[in-house]
């Protein structure tokens, strides 16, 4: 039988995340030497007493309610005040197995159209592909940190004259690791056409400054937030995240309930009681360990990899930095990308697969290939750490920037 999947389907290809992560296990198990630069996942392991909740609740066998454990729930809201000054009540806001699940519900019942800033996430234009909604871009460049800014989001908006939008905004970002520092002029500008905001939340306690500042401050009522346990937690793998919505569109949430009851049904026992402690208890210091680490490695491989042909703008948060690679020799970023893994071992993602132009040379590193566990076992506290510390405790790291960057001496 021909033609099985629907044609809106058809140009969608496995997500490259974890294309990358696959092709590089396999690389590997052939015995090739490869930096892991390309999947982006947390080195970190789970706090302990988070995993000894979850072993605790192991036989938890019944079904939760389809929008969450009410105290994981409020948790979550008094997370959320405490991040980002807004009260979002425990009954806006759905617990969802990972928080790309709860992005993808969002499209599929959205009645509208998307804008994206380029450099956005991998998935979030194929999404809104699945949920057959518009995807508009905007340009973004180096000097204005990799955001839009006002008056562009401004154009934008005006251009498309659609009732119903809504921008996905991540900050820290993923890809370029950059900080928003516009966030008052966005949503004066959401606010004054209705243009609604996901604020993509997953990064906020990796921001290296510590002063976490979320969009819903200045525009609650249209600030939708998601967020969970993937990044600061180290917890990728239980897929925990959540979606919370204000007030005013809180008839929005029922739908999403409603997609979420016909396809996952309620997110595992077990892990929404272990989130609850996750939320709850006081992981100050895991947290500003595990930051410090970032930062640190952040900062050493752009000091080191920067040149007068690699341009990067200096780390703010996450766990990720966009190197451009000024030459001719390549047609796309896709294929410089296999010649250095090819030549270097050096595995990162294209920026085509963030919304730029496939001829833009730029690349996304994720500089989290390092045993974070034993990492921290060292004396991570206070101030950026030195070099010699970072040659320890990373040194897959420092070996593949110092390939990365004789490579591109030759350009
Ligand atoms: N947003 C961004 C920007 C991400 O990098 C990720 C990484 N997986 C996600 C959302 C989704 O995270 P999760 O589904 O694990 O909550
Ligand atoms: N967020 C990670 C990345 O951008 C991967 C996880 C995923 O794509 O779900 O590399």
């Amino acid at each position: 039988m021909k033609n099985l999947t629907k044609k809106s389907l058809t140009k969608l290809k496995p997500s490259a995340t974890l294309v990358i992560n696959e092709k590089c296990k396999k690389l590997i198990n052939q015995g090739k030497k490869v930096y892991q630069f390309g999947f982006g996942q947390s080195p970190f392991p789970v706090p302990e007493k988070i995993v000894l909740t979850l072993k605790d609740n192991a036989h938890r066998k019944e079904y939760l309610p389809m929008q969450g454990l009410t105290k994981l729930r409020q948790s979550i809201s008094d997370y959320l005040k405490d991040r980002t000054e807004i009260k979002y009540p425990e009954e806006n806001i759905m617990v969802t197995p990972g928080s790309k699940e709860a992005m993808l519900l969002m499209h599929v019942a959205f009645n509208g159209e998307v804008i994206l800033s380029a450099p956005s996430w991998v998935s979030y234009e194929p999404q809104a592909i699945i949920g057959r909604n518009k995807v508009h871009w905007i340009e973004t460049t180096r000097e204005n940190n990799w955001f839009p800014t006002a008056k562009q989001l401004e154009k934008k908006v005006k251009s498309i004259n659609k009732k119903n939008l809504i921008f996905i905004l991540n900050s820290p970002n993923n890809p370029s690791g950059t900080i928003c520092k516009n966030l008052k002029e966005i949503a004066m500008v959401a606010k004054r056409y209705n243009l609604l905001i996901l604020s993509d939340e997953i990064y906020t306690d990796l921001t290296f400054c510590n002063k976490y500042e979320s969009i819903s401050k200045f525009y609650p009522e249209g600030t939708f937030i998601s967020g969970g346990l993937s990044k600061w937690c180290g917890a990728g793998g239980w897929r925990l995240g959540f979606f919370a919505v204000p007030d005013k569109l809180s008839h929005f949430l029922g739908s999403i309930k409603t997609l979420a009851s016909e396809s996952y049904s309620t997110v595992n026992s077990p892990v929404q009681y272990a989130a609850v402690e996750a939320y709850r208890g006081d992981y100050r210091e895991y947290k500003a360990k595990t930051v410090n680490i970032l930062r640190s490695v952040g900062n050493y491989v752009y000091k080191n990899l920067r040149s007068n042909n690699i341009l990067i703008k200096q780390p703010q948060g996450a766990f990720y930095l966009m190197p451009e690679f000024l030459n001719n020799k390549f047609k796309t970023s896709t294929e410089l990308c296999e010649t250095i893994l090819d030549e270097t071992g050096v595995a990162m993602l294209p920026a085509s697969e963030f919304g730029f132009k496939s001829k833009k040379m730029l690349t996304r590193l994720s500089y989290t290939d390092f045993n974070g566990a034993e990492f921290l076992k060292a004396n991570v506290n206070g101030n950026l750490l030195d070099d010699k510390i970072i040659e320890k405790y990373a040194p897959n790291v420092v070996e593949g920037i110092q390939k990365l960057s004789n490579w591109a001496k030759n350009l």
